[in-house]
């Protein structure tokens, strides 16, 4: 046995929640984005069974989400995929999540970072129990393309001053977007990972997209 200190900080990881249908460069990007500003370990990214904001729109299986979001994380060593929300019945909140994951005897110890978009934050008052969740993690703010941090003045003060903002560059990418491009039969090519894009040619996702 010698002296030397253990290393006392906790270890750090991400946790990219999202519905991911589909997954794109914008979710990645602010992964990797924070996964470099604050030294996490790795980023967990979890799909969720049944968005409880989006109960009345159309949404694809858990499973193709989920194995979408395998096929854009699996090149990425520090990238990995969570089902704790797929394999969970009823609405997925991220507190059962957070509470899940911190009962977990691997995450012992850790100290977690739930990564958002600017626009989702600037909901979190509507989502389930939101001063509890802070209290278990610390929340990460990302830009977003339409939305500037300046908006964060919106969120209830004692929210607010728990959520760290991050600045990425701006990627106006998104899910509904990419659907609609498919829909239209207009090229995805560069906004999701190939394997991404092959799979949903190949599911034929999206082509009847109607939004609701
Ligand atoms: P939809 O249009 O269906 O809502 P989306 O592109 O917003 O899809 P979600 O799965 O709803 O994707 O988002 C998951 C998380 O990723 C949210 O916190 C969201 O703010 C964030 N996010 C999505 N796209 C981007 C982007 N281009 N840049 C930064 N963050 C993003
Ligand atoms: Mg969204």
């Amino acid at each position: 046995m010698n002296n030397i200190p253990e290393n006392t900080e906790a270890r750090k990881i991400g946790i990219m929640g999202g519905t991911f249908d589909p997954i794109h460069y914008g979710h990645l990007l602010a992964a990797d984005e924070a996964h470099a500003a604050f030294g996490l370990s790795e980023v967990v990214f979890i799909p969720t069974g049944r968005p409880p904001h989006k109960a009345n729109k159309k949404v694809t299986s858990p499973e193709d989400r989920y194995l979408m979001t395998q096929l854009a994380t699996v090149s990425c060593p520090y990238f990995s995929v969570s089902r704790v929300e797929i394999d969970r019945e009823g609405s997925s909140y991220t507190i059962d999540t957070l509470r899940t994951l911190k009962a977990m005897p691997e995450y012992a110890g850790t100290q977690f970072y739930f990564i958002t978009g600017l626009d989702a934050v600037l909901d979190i008052v509507s989502w389930k129990n939101p001063e509890e969740i802070m209290a278990m993690c610390k929340f990460v703010a990302v830009s977003r393309y339409g939305y500037t941090h300046k908006r964060m003045e919106e969120i209830p003060p004692e929210l607010r001053e728990k959520i760290i903002p991050l600045e990425i560059p701006l990627l106006a990418i998104s899910s509904t977007e990419l659907r609609e491009r498919v829909r239209r039969s207009r090229s995805i090519r560069f906004m999701v990972p190939q394997p991404v894009e092959q799979f949903i040619r190949k599911k034929s996702l999206y082509r009847d997209n109607t939004g609701e």
